[in-house]
């Protein structure tokens, strides 16, 4: 071994906590940690990041192989976000292969393109070493070949070694992309050749084309902007332009395009007029701007009750940040449902606005990242994921709702986008934004303590009170009258006078499909899942019964399968079943529905919100799709049904989530001048949860909720860890849990508890069994290293899998 040698450790997804050494070949310069490799791995070639260098002591008693590649250099995985990365693998315990991996999403397959940098570059092959001359040859006759296929052409041993020295003297370019849509995309494009000759006849547009042209010798110019120029169609500069081209006076070649996300189509976009702050907002400015100017690290938890105006605070955060050469990262819990939002950033902060989520084509994902690494962007907006987002001089974090579920990945790594905002934000030292009408306990308790600052919004600017909230008694109604659909008395004549006036109405059922079982009357029997423990949804216009777990589905039968009955029961409505009631009720009116169904086409959810914007339909009903974030300038009235629903789940967040929910559908009534009313629907009018959401009021919320999980000893009091140890087997799942837990027990013994196992609440889902093993302790750090060494001691028979769930959001 020559001391000279260079070693690096990679980070492999699939391949557990262990990092791999490699051996950097002559040719290459040492790549730096974060970089992207091809190394030889078993048999095969696969894709990793470089995490640190190696040293010798790799070497003793394993032969170090060298790697393959480097694919590239700058995949914006260095600095701060390898250091976040290692803190995401730690915390939630999770292999940082795997953890890099969902980092760098829709990225790498291990099919590796080697593309010839510049077509136009002469070879002499006697100035080439022959193996590198060979691989010149074959890329002149197609300058975009597969690895693999390379080897089969060329089939020699040092054809990497050649391909290394070729991309490092520049002959070669690799890209790692196996779709067709990750390319680079390119579009046609003329640009003027050399000297200066005249176009010649008397063509007046063959003129202005070629001064076009010659204005900016490199361009390249596609026909379209051509013809945009010109102010002449593409269908009368095409001949023009290729007139040119035959006088040589210019010459095709092709430009790189970058794809925009859809949903950022420009002309639409919404700048608004410039707001005069409220007090109460110009307080919370105030204080984040004090953060900015800080360039430190610092958290500001912004409590403003609904339409108290808190996107504009961000907004001037923002802007702050961005005047101060600084860039800035937006977290939103769900792009589809924000459009409005998307076009108002664009209309304030222009072109240099990336959206990043998971609902983008590998194509879209591919460019706007590119755009980020380039610098091209100052303001990157986006749903969870973004919060890996490779911005350069990371300024600002803000994180919108920052109590909403949807910003913790349900599966592995499971993390918890607010929380990994404020670790990158330490990291980077750069302060973050927290805002929500209705924080999370976590939250809100550091800013109680002080940790976090705390910016109270008590009123909205726009002139507007909180709505008035009444809790119709169900049972009172149905005593009455028994036989009646989903919609109360007092819900309907309120609809009737809001639609009267001209008013839209927002209605909120949590749940989709038309009902949420069927029940054979004569036996009793409930049509299940196959794979899961729970009852099919009815989905009636498709004909379908579905599982929402796992999306199994077949058609609604028409007797039971069981007795052959001829009369079964659709039990519980969902929103397919409350659109048909509501057209019936009321056929002169626009009604549009928006749930997961709906939005499962692309662009559909963004349309429905959009024409409901613009009063095209004046009732609008759907699932919590609709309680959030949304302003709706003409909405006077809500109705809330089956408010109690979400209260009865076995969850210690249950009640919460309700008074989260109730309390952002309640925010969504009233946001202009005309006060709003909310008319929520239960069969528990008096439960704790639904009358303090009906008050609307945080703070009491607060403290009756952490008196309980104080006592419970439940988050934010203590720290959770849900195992599940699943199989298909249910002897095989039961016990390994058991193991796992008496292991745990023994460890842990002086500062946990642990609970279980015991079935967890869905005891089956997907064909696998599972039991859950719960763990809360006040000493974190203590009780992930204990779990890391249990986790290390189990010797798991295939088939058997345990989840670990690092602060879980939901037990279910
Ligand atoms: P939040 O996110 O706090 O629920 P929004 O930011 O959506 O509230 O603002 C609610 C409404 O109030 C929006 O229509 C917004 O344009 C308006 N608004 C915000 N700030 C002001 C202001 N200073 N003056 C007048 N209207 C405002
Ligand atoms: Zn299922």
């Amino acid at each position: 071994m020559s001391s000279t040698e260079h070693l690096v450790r990679v980070a492999l997804p699939r391949s557990g906590d262990q990092l791999y050494t490699y051996r950097v070949p002559d040719e290459l310069a040492p790549p730096e940690p974060g970089s992207r490799v091809l190394v030889p791995f078993g048999r095969n070639r696969r894709v990793g990041w470089v995490v640190e260098k190696g040293s010798h002591d790799d070497l003793r008693d394993v032969q170090v192989r060298d790697l393959t590649l480097v694919l590239d250099a700058s995949s914006g995985l260095s600095g701060p976000l390898l250091e976040l990365a290692r803190f995401v693998s730690d915390y939630y315990l999770c292999p940082l292969g795997d953890v890099l991996k969902s980092m760098q999403p829709g990225g790498p397959r291990e099919t590796v393109h080697v593309l010839l940098e510049d077509e136009g570059r002469e070879v002499d092959p006697a100035g080439l070493p022959k193996g590198q001359a060979a691989v010149l040859e074959v890329l002149h006759a197609a300058p975009r070949q597969s690895l693999e296929g390379l080897r089969r052409r060329l089939g020699r041993r040092d054809l990497m070694s050649s391909l290394r020295a070729l991309q490092v003297s520049g002959w070669l370019r690799l890209d790692e992309s196996l779709q067709e849509s990750t390319r680079a995309k390119t579009r046609l494009a003329f640009v003027a050749t050399d000297g200066d000759a005249e176009p010649g006849g008397r063509s007046p547009l063959r003129a202005s084309l070629l001064g076009l042209l010659r204005e900016e010798p490199r361009r390249p110019w596609t026909v379209a902007e051509l013809a945009t120029h010109a102010r002449k169609s593409e269908g009368s500069v095409r001949p023009a332009v290729q007139a040119l081209e035959k006088l040589g006076l210019c010459e095709r070649t092709e430009r790189e395009e970058r794809r925009r996300p859809g949903i950022l189509a420009p002309g639409e976009d919404q700048a608004g007029p410039k707001l005069e702050l409220s007090s109460e907002q110009a307080d919370a400015v105030a204080q984040a701007e004090a953060l900015i100017a800080a360039d430190d690290f610092g958290v500001l938890l912004i409590e403003g009750v609904t339409g108290a105006g808190k996107t504009e605070v961000y907004l001037r955060a923002i802007e702050t940040t961005l005047r101060a050469g600084r860039r800035a990262l937006y977290l939103v819990p769900e792009i589809a449902i924000t459009p409005l939002l998307l076009r108002r950033l664009r209309a304030r902060f222009g072109e240099r606005t990336a959206i990043l989520h998971s609902g983008l084509s590998p194509g879209e994902r591919r460019d706007e990242r590119e755009r980020l690494l380039q610098g091209e962007v100052d303001l990157v907006v986006g749903a969870r994921s973004a919060v890996f987002a490779p911005v350069p001089e990371l300024g600002l974090i803000v994180v919108d709702e920052e109590h909403e579920s949807s910003y913790k990945q349900d599966s592995q790594p499971r993390y918890h986008g607010r929380d990994i905002a404020i670790m990158r934000g330490r990291f980077e030292s750069a302060p973050v934004l927290l805002g929500s009408a209705t924080p999370s306990l976590e939250s809100y308790r550091h800013a109680l303590e002080g940790r976090y600052g705390l910016a109270r919004m008590t009123s909205r600017p726009a002139g507007s009170q909180t709505a008035t909230v009444e809790i119709v008694d169900l049972r009172a109604e149905l005593r009455e009258d028994p036989l009646k659909g989903p919609i109360s008395k007092r819900l309907r004549e309120a609809m009737d006078e809001t639609l009267a006036a001209g008013r839209q109405v927002m209605i909120l059922l949590n749940r989709r499909g038309w009902a949420d079982f069927c029940i054979c009357r004569e036996c009793g029997e409930v049509e299940q899942c196959e794979h899961c423990a729970v009852s099919l949804t009815v989905h009636l216009r498709s004909g379908m019964l579905r599982c929402h777990y796992c999306d199994a589905h077949r058609s609604i039968p028409e007797k039971c399968r069981s007795c052959a009955g001829e009369f079964i029961q659709h039990v519980g409505e969902g929103t397919e079943q409350l659109e048909a009631a509501l057209k019936a009720q009321l056929p002169d009116v626009v009604i549009a529905r928006l749930d997961r169904d709906v939005a499962r086409r692309r662009g559909a959810a963004e349309k429905v919100l959009a024409e409901f914007e613009a009063g095209r339909s004046q009732v609008l009903l759907g699932t919590q799709m609709i309680a959030k974030g949304h302003d709706f300038a003409g909405v006077t009235l809500v109705g809330v049904l089956q408010a109690d629903r979400s209260l009865w789940l076995p969850d210690f967040r249950a009640a919460e989530r309700t008074f989260q929910l109730l309390t952002q559908v309640a925010g969504r009534a009233g946001r202009r001048q005309e006060p709003g009313r909310v008319v929520v629907q239960s069969l528990t009018p008096d439960h704790p949860a639904l009358k303090l959401a009906a008050a609307q009021d945080y703070g009491p919320f607060y403290e009756a909720e952490a008196l309980g999980r104080e006592r419970l000893g439940y988050p934010p009091f203590a720290h959770l860890v849900a195992l599940l140890v699943s199989s298909e087997i249910p002897e095989k799942a039961s016990d390994h849990a058991r193991e796992l837990a008496s292991r745990l027990r023994h460890r842990v013994l002086e500062h946990a508890r642990v609970l279980g196992p015991a079935p967890a609440p869905l005891p089956k889902l997907r064909d696998r069994h599972r039991f859950q093993v719960l763990v809360k302790t006040s000493r974190r750090l203590a009780l992930q290293a204990h779990l890391r060494e249990v986790m290390g001691e189990l010797r798991l028979p295939t088939g058997v899998q345990v989840d670990v769930d690092v602060d879980p959001q939901s037990l279910l």
